[in-house]
């Protein structure tokens, strides 16, 4: 019997208002209005609470998937046991080896990792072998617009007000990209997520009229984004820098597409992909290939401070991605707040660094 053990595990899932200052995007056949995010609330038999983040939009079937599987596996077992959410990947492998099974053990990897670095009194950067950079740079990653030059113009306008140096668009055509670098200036770096845009054979035109703006990195063009074969000939053809990783099946999934030349950045998503454990190896094993790890982070709770600590903490400095919108609550706008696109490691505190605050759970459970 382990000194310690996993008590309870709490599921909280919350819907946050958004305004994204322009008609809200679809997202999976609904207008986005609202963030969903999805805190998993671990406690200790010796009363420490770590706090995890699953992937929002698997929100309806989080639970389930909790309550069937994951609880009934984890409670009773070693908090600091580090094999422990690779072996429930093991066993539940036959329920989904990416998906909502992936996402809920996504969520409950990261709040070991909050308890881990709480019981033994340091930050998960120190876990991760300590901080190689106490300042990490944001990038604001704009919304869809659909192509409307006008909200693309002045939502960039808007990002760099607010002091970001770094701005990433979900758009589809070289028009929009264009419209954001005439704003910008050269010196920005604009990223373009195209979200699995073109078929194979569609994107050269698309991707390489692109390339006039100077684009930092286009992100996912092709569909499906496992074709890692297609994504490195376009990438040979157009010379444009790729970036992808965020629908990534599991840790291997990366290693094909750095080996397939696929890819200048990779994008693995904690929330989705095994949480902070695999994350950390998927970025240092591209970083040993030689392939910058640039996580995806498009949330805001715990996985977003576990995204930072490991940004901090790996080889190459790379910018944290931050929604960019009105969102009703900000979470650690107190403790760990984005000033003039950067927020500061929370290296000298206990785990994440911060808790979620009681507000938003209170203002935003459903
Ligand atoms: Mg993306």
């Amino acid at each position: 019997m382990p000194a310690v053990t996993i008590e309870t595990i709490n599921t909280i899932p919350l819907r946050i208002p958004l305004d994204t200052w322009a008609p809200p995007p679809m997202f999976a056949g609904k207008p986005r209005t609202h963030v969903e995010m999805f805190l998993v609330r671990v406690k200790t038999s010796n009363g420490v609470v770590g706090w995890g983040e699953c992937y929002g939009s698997s929100l309806p079937l989080l639970n389930a998937v909790f309550d069937a599987w994951v609880k009934h596996l984890a409670i009773g077992q070693d908090p600091t046991d580090k094999t422990l959410t690779a072996r429930l990947e093991r066993l539940l492998h036959g329920m989904g080896r990416a998906g909502s099974t992936l996402h809920a053990i996504s969520g409950l990897d990261i709040a070991l990792w909050d308890i881990r670095g709480k019981l033994e009194g340091v930050s998960v950067s120190k876990l991760l072998g300590g901080a190689k950079r106490k300042r990490v740079e944001t990038y604001a990653s704009l919304l869809q617009y659909n192509g409307v030059l006008e909200h693309v113009k002045r939502n960039t306008e808007r990002a760099l007000e607010q002091g970001y140096r770094h701005i990433k668009l979900h758009e589809k055509t070289a028009e929009a990209v264009a419209a954001s670098r005439a704003v910008a200036g050269p010196d920005i770096p604009i990223m373009v997520d195209t979200n699995c845009a073109w078929l194979p054979g569609e994107a050269n035109g698309p991707v390489a009229a692109m390339g006039a703006s100077k684009p930092f990195w286009v992100e996912e063009p092709i569909w499906p984004p496992e074709d890692f074969e297609s994504l490195a000939a376009l990438r040979k053809a157009t010379g444009v820098p790729l970036a992808m990783g965020e629908n990534a099946t599991g840790v291997l999934d990366f290693r094909k597409m750095v080996a397939a030349g696929a890819t200048d950045f990779v994008q693995p998503s904690i929330v989705k992909i095994g949480g902070l454990t695999n994350l950390w190896q998927v970025a240092t094993e591209a970083e040993k290939a030689g392939v910058t790890c640039v996580p995806h982070a498009f949330f805001f709770g715990p996985g977003y401070l576990a995204t930072l600590h490991a940004i901090a903490c790996k080889e190459r400095d790379a910018p944290l991605e931050r929604l960019f919108a009105d969102v009703a609550f900000t979470a650690y706008s107190k403790t760990v707040p984005n000033v003039n696109g950067a927020v500061e490691v929370p290296e000298d505190r206990p785990g994440l660094g911060a808790d979620p605050e009681d507000e938003l759970i209170s203002r935003f459970r459903i």
